[in-house]
Parts: C-alpha cells; structure tokens; sequence
C-alpha cells in the first residue's frame, strides 16, 4: 500500500481553543510501533477536559483522540503480535515503564512514568497514527468500524469501573447514561445484574434510552430508586453524585467514580459511609482489562449507539457531547473500510 508523506489532522495547537485543521507529515513507527490507517476514532469526555485544561500536561501540539480502530499498514522491526492489514484498536494506555512499583506488581494502570493516546503522545483525530504494539488489541469482526470505536475507552474504563464495583451488584446504579454507560449496563444485564440508570432530571430521552437497552429502572438522579443499590457507578464528571448514589446504597455497597475529572465532591455525614461502604476513583486501564473486555463484547454482544461525524467536524462532535446533545458516542469517520 502506498502510505503517502502527508495527512489531514484536526490539531491541537493549545489547550482552550478548537481544533484546526491541518496537513502534517506521516509519523513512522518506532522499533515497537505499527503505523495505522486510522478508520474511525472515538470522542471521549476526556478529550473535552484536555481541551479545557483540566489536564494539565498534554504535548503540544497534540492529536487528540484514544478510541482508535484502524488498520496496521506498517511495521517496526520488533512487531510481531500483529500482522500488516490486520484490524486493531489503539487505546488510552499507550506506554508504561514496566520497572516501577505499580508495573511490577499488576497495577500498570497507576505506572509512574506511563505514556497516554491523544494525550502525551499523538493519538487518533488523523488519517494516521503510531502505536506501541503492546497496548494495542485486536477487534473482533463482530463490530463495524464506527460501532467499536467506543469500546476502545467507554468500554474498557466502564469495564474497569464495572469490576471495580465489587463482587456484590446484584443491584446495580448507573450515574450518567452517556457513551460508557451504555456499554457496560448491556454487559452487567448480560452477566445477570439488574440496571437502575440516573441520568439529569427531566433528561426522559436518555432514561428511555437505557429502558430499551433492558434497565430496571430508570429516572432522574434526584429521584430516589425503588431499590437500595449494592453498587453504583458514576459516569458524570459531577461529584455531587457520587454523595447522592452513596445516600441510595445498601450497607457493604461500593460506589466507584468512573470519569477521569470530576468536580468537587461535597462533604458528607459519616453515616452515609458506616456499614462497610466504599468511596473510590478508577484511573486509567490495564492491558488486562483490555483483553478481557475485548473478547467479552462480542460474547454479550455489545451493540453500541454511535452518532458519527467527518474528521473535519470534530469541533462539531465535541460541542454537542459538552451540550448533552450526543445520544450514546460520537465517533469520528476517517477512511472506513
Ligand atoms: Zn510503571
Ligand atoms: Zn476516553
């Protein structure tokens, strides 16, 4: 294939300002690295709270994007868990270390010196992209291009969350029914758990949205449930409801913070918290998860509810997933195959 010197990129130029486009040269792969046609690539809240300064160290100029499904059309010389056309997925996790405590001891989603997609190094808002063949996944031909660009991030960190939850969630909370909510909430139905999705008060398209995907319940996050919850996980990046969903909780229950910023979290009365329940924050995936997840989805299977736009329209996609306006995932289309 001929892979030419140039590419269309939607740039990064500094934090607090929208993308632009741009021609900017093809990068080549390192030793590790396959260089990728990008087919789609997701778009995250994350890639709102690096535009918006909430992260705080992105390289500059950046290409946003970590929900890559693309093809691999060149090969560096240590390559060899993909071949050349094979079908991949470039997630958030794009390096870690290996030598440091969390890498040694099964924790490389905490790495202390750990490279992420569209983020540190350049990700997927791009005809191309390099990535370090060992955070990378095959995707199953179960999914289409656009359909599994969002498993790639809402997926595997609502997985993450999903196993984070504990062992007990029989009965089981979703705060913020967007992108990863939707995902994880057919796979926790699947494996037999029963749904009770929040979404913002008034918001009945979103509460119909997760009743047809088979919720229990579903209501606005100032609504009491029917039930106590023995989980519940948190999506929005609004910390408030991390005290709602621990006030809905039954004792021993776990409720766990699925977004990667979120705001300030309001004091709360120890009450709320005695009875052995837990408070706590996922950061990040672990290849593991990955490679879980990615053989889970197609078992369930998965159906993701994607809104696609062109590359040139990412501004567009990532003002209307700020306004609420985007109904399961955005995804940007680059060179569907
Ligand atoms: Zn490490
Ligand atoms: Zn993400």
């Amino acid at each position: 294939m001929e892979i030419p010197q140039k590419m269309r990129a939607m740039l990064m130029e500094k934090q607090g300002q929208p993308l632009e486009l741009k021609r900017v040269d093809v990068p080549q792969p390192g030793p590790e690295q396959v260089l990728v046609k990008v087919h789609t690539c997701g778009v995250c809240r994350t890639d709102l709270h690096i535009m918006d300064s909430d992260l705080t160290e992105p390289k500059l100029p950046l290409i946003l994007g970590h929900e890559i499904v693309g093809s691999v059309v060149k090969k560096g010389q240590n390559v060899e868990k993909f071949e050349l056309g094979d079908r991949i997925g470039v997630p958030w996790l794009g390096y870690t270390d290996g030598t440091c405590k969390y890498c040694q001891r099964g924790q490389e989603n905490l790495c202390n010196h750990p490279k992420f997609t569209g983020y540190t190094i350049d990700g997927g808002y791009a005809e191309y992209t390099v990535a370090d063949q060992r955070y990378c996944f095959p995707v199953s031909d179960t999914f289409g291009d656009v359909e599994a660009a969002p498993l790639l991030c809402a997926g595997l960190i609502g997985y993450r969350t999903y196993r984070l939850a504990g062992e007990y969630k029989d009965r089981l909370g979703i705060y913020g029914f967007g992108a990863a909510a939707h995902i994880i909430a057919q796979v926790a139905i699947h494996q037999g758990h029963k749904i009770y999705a929040f979404t913002r008060p008034g918001d009945t398209k979103s509460q119909e949205f997760a009743r047809s995907l088979g919720a229990t319940w579903a209501g606005g996050s100032d609504t009491p449930p029917p039930d106590e919850l023995d989980a519940a996980m948190i999506f929005a990046p609004v910390g408030s409801l991390m005290v709602e969903a621990l006030k809905a909780t039954a004792k021993g229950a776990t409720v766990v913070s699925g977004g990667i910023h979120m705001s300030d979290i309001p004091s709360f009365p120890y009450r709320l918290l005695w009875e052995e329940r837990q408070f706590r924050s996922v950061a990040n995936l672990t290849r593991q998860d990955g490679e879980q997840f990615m053989q889970l989805a197609p078992q369930v299977p998965v159906k993701t509810q994607t809104q696609p736009f062109p590359l040139e329209q990412a501004n567009e996609a990532l003002d209307q997933l700020r306004d609420g306006e985007i109904e399961g995932a955005a995804v940007l289309v680059i060179s569907e195959e």
